[in-house]
């Protein structure tokens, strides 16, 4: 894959792309992810699970790209200071991003044109077809438009003249959102973005508006994204437009049983009581706040730590300060 010199000031990049047509559909289509932002002790973790997904589906080989190696590289490109430089450092370290939506798709595409410029020259002495063509960066940084994640509009790129790159950011992962976990919130957005990388016909005007749980929901409303993520769910309109053969292997592959193995049921008596009704107890829609928190530690922070200090904390938590309700964020 060949990239025309960039030119960075143009507000819609006319660097001459392929479209996604020119990729043979039986081959995987190569996608570079760059895991960043302030991770903790998630980032291996993460890693291990992203580059676990080319064992479970083949129509998307995922590459770890460390841009740390490539970033002096890219600010010879770009230049230091300029937006692409501003930007990528903002998702480098996690921190919040305020470009508005159109602005930022467009820098993002940028910058991961030159990132796949710069790593096509590493590529140089090895099989360049396996160079990705595309980039998602999934950064634990925050925009200030919570509902910017749900923007996936054509934004003035096309078939011919694809965007290059997405952002995954994890810091609206708050309590509205979980159950699930932020690592099931990953994997879903990675399939949604890299299904709309290689089928870039399937716009906003081939899907719905209303929330079915189905993968390419369109939500407006950030506690409503977890049933696009609680279920593993992809509607009859849109299977038709992705094919049926796609669709379920994707499905497999988000399969919790593949995520989770039996450790962690995704059953719905398990996640309905997650959600705060436990449908084994005539009682569960009048539980007290307490008995709610107490399932609440259990569910979540019990099964992992398993520790008697960990109950003597939640409860002291729970009546010093009269909690109604808290969840134990995984970064
Ligand atoms: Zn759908």
């Amino acid at each position: 894959m060949k990239l025309e010199k960039i030119i960075l000031d143009s507000p819609v990049s006319n660097i001459t792309k392929q479209p996604s047509s020119v990729y043979n559909n039986t081959s995987p289509l190569h996608i570079g992810v760059v895991v960043c932002g302030d991770w903790k002790s998630s980032t291996i973790a993460l890693e291990y699970l992203i580059l676990y997904l080319n064992q479970k589906q083949s129509l998307f080989e995922y590459q770890l790209v460390s841009s740390d190696e490539l970033l002096f590289e890219m600010k010879k490109i770009y230049g230091v200071g300029s937006s692409e430089d501003k930007l990528l450092n903002s998702i480098l370290a996690g921190s919040e991003i305020s470009q508005g939506k159109l602005e930022m798709k467009h820098i993002l595409n940028n910058i991961s044109t030159t990132l796949i410029q710069v790593l096509n020259r590493k590529y140089d002495a090895f099989d360049s077809s396996q160079c990705p063509s595309y980039i998602i960066y999934i950064s634990t940084s925050k925009h200030t438009d919570p509902s910017y994640f749900q923007d996936d509009g054509s934004n003035g790129f096309s078939a011919q003249n694809p965007c290059r790159g997405a952002i995954i950011m994890t810091g609206h992962h708050d309590r509205k959102l979980a159950p699930p976990t932020v690592v099931e919130f990953v994997f879903k957005f990675i399939f949604r973005i890299s299904l709309k990388f290689k089928f870039p016909e399937f716009k906003r005007n081939k899907r719905h508006y209303g929330q079915k749980s189905c993968l390419f929901d369109c939500c407006h409303d950030m506690s409503r994204v977890r049933y696009m993520i609680l279920h593993n769910y992809i509607c009859q309109p849109c299977r038709s437009s992705l094919s049926a053969s796609t669709c379920n292997e994707i499905l497999k592959s988000l399969d919790a049983s593949n995520i989770y193995g039996n450790e962690i049921a995704r059953h719905p008596a398990k996640i309905s009581s997650d959600l705060g009704f436990n449908l084994s107890l005539v009682k569960g829609l009048y539980k007290s706040n307490y008995e709610l928190a107490m399932e609440n530690l259990s569910n979540s922070f019990l099964n992992r730590l398993g520790s008697l200090a960990a109950i003597t904390f939640g409860v002291s938590l729970l009546y010093m300060f009269e909690l109604d309700f808290w969840f134990v964020n995984e970064d």
